[in-house]
């Protein structure tokens, strides 16, 4: 694996390193006091490309190598994981798994609108009562009349569904057959305004507080046939694969939080005075502070690592999961670590710190939790699941 960044991928990181200077971390704290980041920013994220990362550009697309996509998601993790969210769901979870298992109607339909921001996708698994163990869930689709080829009519509901209500198109696995487990799982493209779709949003998160969390329920929406994706009966397996890339961006938002809360602590300890001297004198704050670097640098490495295993094409899932557990943790040490060298001051939303850590926190939660990551590399070194 080559560490040196290559021409394109030091343009495509200045691109995004300036775009959220300019356009998101001055915005940050207000939108996630207003509990809702400004709309435009999905139009603006479009425009530059990075809601079309890795899509071919016949379909709108803007091209480029899953380390691309990487700079791109750590950057905007830096600035605003609920920005960065947005980005890794309707493209990473939603665009990206269309191009890969859609029809040439499907592509056509959708991939030219998520791409440039004219539409964003939500990808709906998780259930009320279905959230580690999503093979079991219960949102049925059944045939109108027993005609193959005729429409659905699907019911159920979703939770903690990210850009819930801002989305035109879910990504929705639903329950197609009596087969028990996973392998009555079909997934569907559901237009968001399908009726008998209702949608609320989820307020009083922890962290993640611009983004639009929703639940989803459905009430006998109908779609035709051809609103499937891929086989009948695969989708479980289509939504793990999308899961394994989705836990690449996920670990490269990370990177960006830890990299934001070394930044922050860094240039904290150079100014705060106590006994003194600046705080960076004392060995017990430099602790902290080597503490989230070691961090930063490995998150980056095992995320840059799946990057490079993707673009060349070999087996990447357990890479993945490797590296969502070990930056998710890390993001939240760092941001823990970060918010003690801002001593009180870190404890009040002024400061970024606080933010961090209140953002980081769900990465350990979302797309598989640290300990169905730990059963995934379990799995992958003995040949035995321990779900
Ligand atoms: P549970 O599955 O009930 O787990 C509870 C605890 O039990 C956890 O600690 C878990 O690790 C542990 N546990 C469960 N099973 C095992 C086991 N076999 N062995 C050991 N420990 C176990 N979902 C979507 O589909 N789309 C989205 O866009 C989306 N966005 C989200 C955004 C936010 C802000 C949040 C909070 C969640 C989002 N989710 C989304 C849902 C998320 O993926 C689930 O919350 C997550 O998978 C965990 O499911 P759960 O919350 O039901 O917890």
């Amino acid at each position: 694996m080559n560490l040196e960044l290559g021409e394109e991928q030091e343009a495509v990181r200045r691109l995004a390193r300036d775009f959220v200077a300019r356009e998101v971390t001055p915005h940050a704290v207000a939108w996630d006091r207003a509990e809702s980041v400004d709309r435009g920013i999905v139009k603006k994220l479009g425009a530059l490309g990075f809601l079309g990362l890795t899509v071919d550009e016949e379909y709108g697309g803007s091209g480029g190598d899953h380390l691309s996509y990487c700079l791109v998601t750590e950057e905007l993790g830096r600035g605003d994981s609920s920005v960065r969210g947005i980005v890794s769901v309707s493209l990473g979870l939603v665009a990206k798994t269309i191009a890969a298992y859609g029809t040439e109607e499907q592509k056509r339909a959708w991939l030219p609108r998520l791409t440039t921001g004219d539409a964003v996708g939500c990808f709906g698994l998780t259930e009320p009562g279905t959230g580690s163990d999503a093979g079991n869930l219960a949102t049925r689709a059944v045939r109108d009349g027993d005609t193959s080829g005729g429409d659905w009519l699907i019911s159920g509901s979703k939770m903690f569904i990210t850009n819930g209500t801002w989305a035109d198109v879910v990504l929705l696995f639903a329950r197609t057959n009596d087969t028990p487990g996973h392998r009555g799982v079909s997934a569907f493209l559901v237009p968001a305004d399908a009726p008998g779709l209702t949608r609320r949003e989820i307020h009083g998160k922890l962290g993640l507080r611009g983004q639009a969390t929703a639940e989803l329920v459905l009430d006998g929406v109908r779609v035709p046939d051809s609103a499937m994706l891929g086989p009948e009966g695969k989708g479980f397996s289509i939504a793990m694969s999308a899961l394994a890339k989705g836990r690449m961006s996920v670990a490269a938002g990370c990177v960006g939080i830890a990299q934001a809360a070394l930044d922050a602590a860094v240039a904290y300890a150079g100014e705060r005075e106590q006994f003194g001297r600046p705080i960076a004198h004392y060995q017990l704050v430099q602790e902290l502070l080597s503490d989230i670097a070691v961090d930063v640098d490995a998150a980056r490495l095992l995320t840059w690592r799946v990057a490079d295993l993707v673009d060349r094409g070999r087996e990447f899932a357990t890479a993945a999961s490797k590296a969502k557990l070990f930056a998710s943790e890390a993001a939240v040490r760092a941001a823990n670590n970060a918010l003690q060298v801002f001593g009180g001051y870190g404890y009040i939303d002024e400061y970024p710190v606080g933010k961090l850590l209140r953002d980081a926190r769900v990465m350990t939660l979302y797309e598989g939790t640290s300990q169905i990551q730990k059963l995934i590399i379990g799995r992958a070194l003995t040949g035995v699941s321990a779900f």
